[in-house]
């Protein structure tokens, strides 16, 4: 989320204030919902390891989860499992809250964990089967890494030359995101063939990020057998599934819920649509989640979860959690503000 400098923000802080003072009738009735699930990536320790700030949206430290916790215990949210949510999420005379994280991340199990079992609660884990199986190329954490390392890069792109100044940190940043927009937007071969001439020039493992950071199968397992957990599933490869044939978006699906459940040993019922966007998941896929017999899928359309979802199980929305947010933006998603905002074409993040 976009918040650091915008007045908007600013207006939004104001408006939860006045929300506190009436108790948020009638906004916090209408967009508010029954609920909210969250979405996450990462959980890490605290750490001083220099970073390019824009790559790092995709964790939070250990710290920052453990106060998102005891916000929604703090004000007597219903923490619910995805399969709780299907059953009784609806009728509830609190508003619930569910915990999700995608990919697959190791520190999903060193860190995380140990913090849901302290608090109590449940979450589902969404598991890209490329991950444990050591085929993903995380290769904007490569680009990260030679960035880091480097004060410029001077290397050949098809043919053209190119040349970053990258010492500081404002310049280490601004390379990030043009190598991030060559690799992401180029159109020459694919973005897995992109990301592996990336690795190839700069002499790097493209696996030796999904190596060190990734659950392995056993681990998966271990997870699996937690009271806390359930696995879901979110592809084979991560694609963007809206681009595929309906014959390679419906197996991305289809294989990877068999392949989990062959490893565990359990059904797998829940499924998140890699991005997971409007564009990138789409009617289509909302019909092969069915034709899988997955229970409940997420999306990453931003919103409450509503009365109206009850029929809907297969497109839930969720709010992705960054660092950004501090207790006050949580207060305005509470009640609803900021998903009235993104209604109404306000706000765009
Ligand atoms: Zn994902």
């Amino acid at each position: 989320m976009k918040e650091k400098s915008s007045g908007k923000i600013r207006a939004m802080q104001m408006a939860a204030k006045y929300l506190k003072l009436t108790g948020g009738f009638p906004i916090r009735n209408i967009y508010g919902g029954v609920g909210q699930i969250l979405m996450f990536h990462r959980v890490i320790p605290e750490n001083n390891r220099e970073r390019i700030w824009s790559n790092s949206y995709l964790e939070v430290t250990t710290g920052y989860f453990e106060k998102v916790i005891q916000y929604y215990k703090k004000h007597n949210f219903e923490f619910l499992s995805l399969d709780e949510l299907a059953s009784k999420g609806f009728s509830l005379k609190k508003k619930f809250v569910a915990f999700t994280f995608d990919d697959g991340f190791k520190d999903n199990f060193y860190h995380a964990l140990p913090l849901m079992r302290k608090y109590d609660v449940p979450f589902s884990l969404y598991l890209t089967t490329d991950f444990p199986d050591h085929k993903s190329i995380l290769w904007w954490n490569t680009v990260e890494d030679v960035i880091l390392k480097n004060h410029k890069l001077s290397f050949e792109w098809f043919g053209a030359p190119m040349q970053f100044h990258c010492s500081s940190p404002d310049e280490k940043n601004e390379t990030f995101g043009a190598i991030h927009s060559l690799i992401q937007e180029g159109t020459q071969l694919t973005i897995r063939e992109r990301a592996l001439m990336f690795c190839q020039i700069f002499g790097v493992d493209p696996y030796g990020s999904i190596k060190e950071l990734a659950l392995s199968w056993d681990e998966v397992r271990q997870l699996s057998k937690d009271n806390l957990v359930a696995i879901g599933a979110h592809s084979v490869s991560h694609p963007v599934l809206s681009q595929l044939s309906d014959e390679d978006s419906f197996n991305e699906i289809s294989q990877s819920k068999l392949r989990i459940e062959k490893e565990i040993g359990m059904k797998v019922s829940h499924f998140s649509y890699p991005f997971g966007g409007k564009k990138e998941a789409s009617p289509r896929e909302y019909e092969f989640a069915r034709k899988c017999n997955f229970e409940t899928a997420v999306t990453t359309v931003s919103a409450s979860v509503m009365k109206s979802h009850q029929t809907k199980l297969l497109q839930l929305p969720r709010i992705a959690v960054g660092m950004s947010m501090q207790e006050d933006t949580f207060d305005l998603l509470r009640f609803g503000v900021i998903q009235m905002m993104r209604s109404n074409g306000t706000v765009s993040f």
